[in-house]
């Protein structure tokens, strides 16, 4: 709990400067007021003492002797009368040898002064024919004034009348004014001690409370509102605790905001994120950092930079990291397996402008490098497809310039080569219009619901002679097939169907046999072109989809191809909503199968 209850609390403190002060107040004016007392009871006693003696007549009775001593009977008689009836205090006459002629006191009679009595007082009043006085103590120790008169004037100083008042009373009575001063302190220390607990309360408990409630905010809770009681120094300080608390508030929830808004940012954003300490240790990886390296969340928890993130590239070297933040921010690229890497990385600060630690963005750039890497084989592939050709031509026209066209066998021969790489130039260029306009969309498809069967025989027909000639068996399974109806841009899927017609008569040795089947299945149109020819090794597949690619460069050069044949059919079977695989094993044969949806049923019908 808060400090309410400890002897050091502010309450406890105050109560403690109250009972000082009071005591302190209490102490110094009660010792002043009994010393004024005092100094008023003694000066009242000599006062009077001395009006006494004077007024009664005594000193100028005694004046009259010359000698004090030849009329001691007669001063011990006076005194008597005049004197021990009327007072208490004892009357002593001491003459100028300091023998005490005559006293109230019995006792002291015909004593020597110089034992019994102040001597000081004596002489001064004898010799220096002055009243004095003194306070002490008798031999009873009883306290006591003691004041001596001379009698006679200056140089005729006969004797000393001297008085001892009995000063126990008013010593009793400073007592009891001392007891009833302390009574007093006593009785205010009290009150001041319950009175300053409770003035106290009332400034500890608001700060308490706000304590109490800065205590729970500093746990989280912001519901907390404290009461303003007054208008004084503390009712401000709840007030500012008040605006305090909704500024901090709304702050706290524009900084969870921004959190969670950056936190969001960073789970989605497709960059990888990782963000480390001076120490290496990784303070944050995003999603797509984590995926991008595969990392694992106890992975990330133990192990610091240079564990995990230095075997993929020694950029991540933390050493290396934080020398090349020094000029400002870093970027690199590594290759790691099959993947490129671009790496940015910065370090970041604090409020102070201290380094804290290093942000490295990184961008998974495999795909953007290979579609680079394609555009470039793509404009190299079409320089060469079209150089081939053209230094044929080139080098057949020359020779025919020459002269060689005076020979007219040898310049049929010639021009023919000529035309046919010409016409390859031509395919060329027409294949890759066709693809840039597919590529665009530009394309303009003119489907219509058609009989797939009819299609493929047109197409078997326009094959067939090529494959007679290579005494190739084209075997039609499809031939009981009478109609599957699919919705087609017809000369386009007949591009298709003739690519992999041709392929498969290309690729396939002379007296090979090659099987056409289609069929309806699940709702699909389904072509299957079977060849046993030289097929290719299971890792090529995916690549002869690719423009340009061609398993077997100079044979299919030699055939005619072009290595765009594949990757168009692709287009178009996609652009149809439909897909196309291939199967092949080497040597033994491949097996292209064409899928696209049928059409669907329509009340009026327009078959072709
Ligand atoms: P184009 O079709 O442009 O005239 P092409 O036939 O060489 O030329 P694609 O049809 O795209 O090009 O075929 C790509 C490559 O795939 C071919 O070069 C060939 O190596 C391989 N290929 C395609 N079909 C077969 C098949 N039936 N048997 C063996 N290899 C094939
Ligand atoms: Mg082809």
């Amino acid at each position: 709990m808060l400090g309410t209850k400890r002897w050091n609390s502010i309450r406890w403190r105050i109560v403690l400067i109250y009972f000082l002060l009071v005591f302190i107040a209490m102490t110094i004016v009660s010792v002043f007021i009994v010393n004024q007392l005092e100094v008023y009871q003694l000066n009242s006693i000599r006062d009077n003492l001395t009006k006494t003696v004077k007024d009664s007549g005594l000193l100028t009775s005694f004046e009259v002797y010359d000698n004090l001593s030849s009329h001691s009977a007669e001063i011990q008689t006076t005194l008597d009368q005049g004197w021990k009836n009327s007072f208490q205090e004892e009357m002593s006459i001491v003459d100028t040898n300091f023998t005490i002629i005559a006293s109230t006191n019995k006792n002291i009679i015909g004593k020597n002064a110089a034992e019994l009595l102040n001597t000081t007082l004596l002489t001064t009043a004898m010799i220096g024919g002055k009243q004095a006085e003194a306070d002490g103590v008798n031999l009873s120790n009883i306290p006591i004034k003691s004041i001596a008169f001379p009698i006679g004037e200056q140089e005729n100083i006969i004797g000393t009348v001297y008085i001892r008042a009995d000063l126990s009373n008013v010593f009793d009575f400073l007592t009891q004014s001392k007891l009833i001063f302390i009574r007093a302190m006593v009785l205010a220390l009290l009150v001041t001690v319950v009175l300053g607990f409770f003035i106290a309360k009332s400034i500890t408990v608001p700060i308490n409370d706000v304590t109490e409630k800065a205590e729970k905010m500093a746990q989280g809770d912001f519901s907390q509102e404290v009461s303003v009681m007054s208008d004084d120094e503390i009712g401000r300080l709840a007030e500012m605790f008040n605006l305090l608390r909704e500024k901090l508030n709304i702050t706290l929830s524009e900084i969870s905001n921004e959190k969670s808004k950056l936190e969001t940012i960073l789970h989605y954003m497709a960059d990888g994120l990782i963000a480390i300490d001076l120490s290496g240790r990784i303070i944050h990886a995003n999603p797509a950092a984590r995926q991008m390296l595969g990392l694992t969340d106890p992975e990330l928890e133990v192990k610091n930079c240079n564990d995990i993130l230095r075997k993929y590239s020694k950029i991540f070297d933390l050493e290396n990291l934080k020398e090349n933040c020094k000029e400002g921010s870093g970027q690199e690229i590594f290759n790691y397996g099959a993947s490129a890497f671009a790496v940015r990385y910065d370090r970041f600060r604090d409020e102070n402008e201290e380094d804290v630690g290093i942000i490295i963005i990184l961008q998974d750039i495999t795909e953007r490098q290979k579609l680079e890497n394609m555009q470039t084989d793509f404009v190299a592939n079409v320089s060469h497809e079209l150089k081939t050709p053209l230094t044929t031509i080139k080098s057949y026209t020359e020779t025919l310039m020459d002269g060689t066209i005076e020979d007219t066998e040898v310049a049929r021969n010639f021009l023919n080569i000529i035309d046919t790489e010409a016409d390859r130039m031509n395919r060329l260029v027409k294949d890759l219009l066709q693809l840039s306009r597919l590529d665009y969309k530009q394309e303009k498809w003119h489907k219509k619901d058609s009989n797939l069967i009819w299609l493929l025989r047109a197409v078997v027909t326009k094959v067939e002679m090529t494959a007679i000639q290579k005494e190739q068996h084209l075997n039609c399974i499809f031939d009981g097939e009478q109609k599957i109806m699919v919705t087609i841009d017809k000369d386009r899927i007949e591009q298709v169907l003739l690519n992999i017609l041709s392929n498969a008569i290309k690729y396939t040795q002379e007296g090979g046999r090659i099987d056409i089947d289609a069929m309806r299945t699940d709702g699909q149109a389904k072509v299957i072109v079977t060849d046993n020819g030289i097929g290719m090794a299971e890792s090529e597949i995916p690549r002869i989809f690719e423009r340009f690619y061609r398993v077997d460069k100079a044979r299919s050069r030699a055939m005619g191809g072009t290595g765009l044949g594949l990757s168009i059919s692709r287009q178009i079977v996609e652009e149809h909503g439909g897909t196309i695989e291939i199967e092949s094993q080497e040597g033994k044969g491949t097996k292209a199968t064409i899928i696209l949806p049928l059409a669907p049923i329509r009340g009026q019908r327009n078959i072709e």
